[in-house]
């Protein structure tokens, strides 16, 4: 049965995408699909054989340029990366995923040429990985006053605190903290990003227990006790932190909106087909129904109006003409309508959906995480609303 997801992908992006699309849909479904339950009912993270094969796809460097020895492409290819891998599984998606949109891409959009030379072929091979560390024990959604300090010491800086929620801690070669530097600056300029090693002297990490989202994710809790660094290991301006996180969350929330359509894609397959399959009173499937039928017709809208929405952001995204209330917009809305639907979805197949054979909860608990994850829904509405106001 054709994906409804690959029918609509047909009118949104160009022929030589689609090949590199139906590689990855073709990868996900013979190296992740098969295995994904065990790995759950297991608790393991992603396996590293995983990991190198998506490298050796050339994942990790999808948009990274060819002179770095990446794939040299645009958001585009890594939405469809997100739709591929996501429609089996976010936590694997996430993985590759967070490694370009928030360890990457704020190399690449704010680094020296000497960072990008010493970083960029690795990362685009897989082989190191960058963190993304913005949240903290006590700075959530306020994530541009930071209670991680960076002080200076001489030539050096000294970090101290703690970053947690760190998306690949598990296999990180270096995490970007986003330190208080200049406590008395204007909003927005208190804050400097450092390039830390993962194995430099006073950091650790310990993988972060109980997380039922995403659970072949690695999500760490990282301490900085004392750790010294150098000023060449700034990323972007001093002072100026806080822009290099925004910037680096506008493309990561396109990504995120992909993982919530690729949970929304599948879904509305997997309950089409129930639909059919199940019969209940006098031979009837049950998508005869009209409320059965609401529910996927709902989804099928659902899925292209927001397909559609997020493919004309992401070449937006690429021509520099992205604002951060639109790539919010799409985020909040995919995983809002998403979730609710995948709730729908699941009343719809009734007492089936909650096995995590029929992989319907799997994608519901995954979708709760891209209602929080890279800005809450509720606090990015304080975004979305600035233009919307009059005073
Ligand atoms: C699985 C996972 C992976 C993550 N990966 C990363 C990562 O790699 N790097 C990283 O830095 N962070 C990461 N995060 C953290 C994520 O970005 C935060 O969870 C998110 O920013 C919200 O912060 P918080 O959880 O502290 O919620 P809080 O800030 O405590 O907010 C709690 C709730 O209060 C409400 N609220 C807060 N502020 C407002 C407001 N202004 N207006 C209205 N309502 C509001 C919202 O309902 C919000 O959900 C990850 C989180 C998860 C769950």
């Amino acid at each position: 049965m054709p994906r409804r997801l690959d029918t609509y992908l047909k009118d949104l992006v160009p022929e030589e995408k689609l090949d590199f699309y139906s590689t990855v849909r073709d990868f996900a479904d013979a190296e992740i699909a098969p295995h994904l339950l065990q790995w759950e009912r297991d608790h393991v993270l992603v396996p590293d054989d995983c990991i190198r094969k998506m490298g050796d796809l050339g994942l990790f460097g999808l948009p990274i340029e060819e002179r770095h020895g990446g794939q040299g492409g645009d958001h585009t290819d890594l939405l469809l990366m997100g739709l591929a891998l996501g429609y089996h599984s976010q936590s694997v998606a996430i993985t590759p995923g967070a490694a370009i949109s928030l360890g990457a891409k704020p190399l690449q959009l704010c680094g020296t040429d000497a960072q990008k030379a010493a970083h960029l072929p690795d990362l685009a091979a897989g082989k190191r990985m960058f963190v993304f560390g913005l949240s903290e024990p006590g700075r959530g959604s306020d994530a541009a006053n930071p209670e991680v300090t960076a002080t200076r010491d001489g030539s050096s800086w000294v970090i101290r605190g703690e970053k947690c929620w760190s998306t690949n801690a598990h296999w990180a070669s270096h995490v970007i903290v986003h330190a208080l530097t200049n406590p008395d600056g204007p909003n927005g300029q208190r804050s400097t990003c450092f390039l830390v090693p993962m194995d430099a002297k006073g950091v650790s990490y310990v993988e972060m227990g109980g997380k039922r989202v995403w659970e072949q994710s690695s999500t760490g809790s990282i301490v900085f006790d004392q750790v010294r660094v150098s000023e060449q290991d700034i990323l972007g301006e001093l002072h100026s932190g806080f822009k290099v996180m925004v910037t680096t969350l506008n493309g990561g929330r396109l990504f995120i909106a992909s993982l919530a359509l690729a949970s929304l894609a599948f879904a509305l397959d997997r309950t089409r087909t129930y639909a059919e399959e199940r019969i209940q009173f006098a031979n009837q499937p049950i998508g005869r129904f009209q409320r059965v039928q609401d529910v996927v017709v709902d989804m099928d809208i659902a899925l292209e109006r927001n397909l559609t929405w997020l493919f004309h952001l992401s070449r937006l995204y690429d021509e520099n003409r992205l604002s951060r209330e639109q790539a919010a917009k799409v985020k909040v809305d995919s995983s809002r309508v998403a979730s609710d639907l995948l709730v729908s979805a699941m009343e719809v197949c009734g007492g089936v959906a909650c096995l995590d054979e029929f992989g319907l909860i799997r994608h519901h608990n995954d979708l709760f995480v891209t209602r929080v994850g890279e800005g809450s829904n509720f606090a990015l509405k304080d975004l979305i609303v600035r233009p919307l106001r009059t005073d």
